[in-house]
């Protein structure tokens, strides 16, 4: 596929956790850190897709009607086999806005590619995504994947413990 932007470089993507309002989340994301219109817009690994797609099912299972959901489907591909690859399975992360099925299925469902990197960006630019902060011993609240504290210059692993430390 041509790409006319493929000589401007973006922003390098950092990894981070990402919510929304505190109750949808958190999930590991990467994404640019310049973006700072309105919600942020964060790229997620399959499996993540995988994680976060379970939990809008039950969303929209607690809700009904007015969600999105997002799903995942995968086939194996004989086809792939016999050419002698790996048995990959082929993906597709399809997004459903139930709210708009009246209109037709053409507005309720979408596919979301992954990017060259292979990350998906769900929700695009309408789900209130915002960073998952840590809380220093003041109250203090700062983005994930800032390690240190602004204003008692508290370290996040000495606060919230390695074992919740952020993405890998
Ligand atoms: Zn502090």
């Amino acid at each position: 596929m041509p790409d006319s932007n493929q000589h401007q470089r973006p922003t390098p993507l950092i990894e981070s956790r990402v919510c929304i309002d505190d109750s949808f989340g958190p999930f590991s994301a990467k994404l640019d850190p310049t973006d700072r219109e309105g919600y942020l817009t964060p790229f997620f690994t399959l499996d993540t897709v995988r994680e976060l797609a379970v939990c809008t099912q039950q969303l929209c299972a607690e809700y009904g009607r007015d969600s999105e959901t997002i799903h995942v489907l995968s086939i194996l591909d004989v086809a792939d086999s016999r050419a002698g690859h790996e048995d990959q399975p082929r993906v597709v992360v399809v997004q459903i806005r139930w709210q708009y099925l009246d209109e037709g299925a053409e507005s309720a469902v979408s596919i979301i590619e992954p990017n060259q990197d292979g990350l998906y960006q769900i929700g695009s630019d309408d789900w209130a995504w915002g960073f998952v902060t840590w809380s220093c011993p003041r109250g203090s609240q700062t983005p994930w994947h800032l390690p240190h504290c602004d204003c008692c210059h508290a370290l996040r692993p000495e606060v919230v413990g390695t074992d919740t430390a952020g993405p890998d």
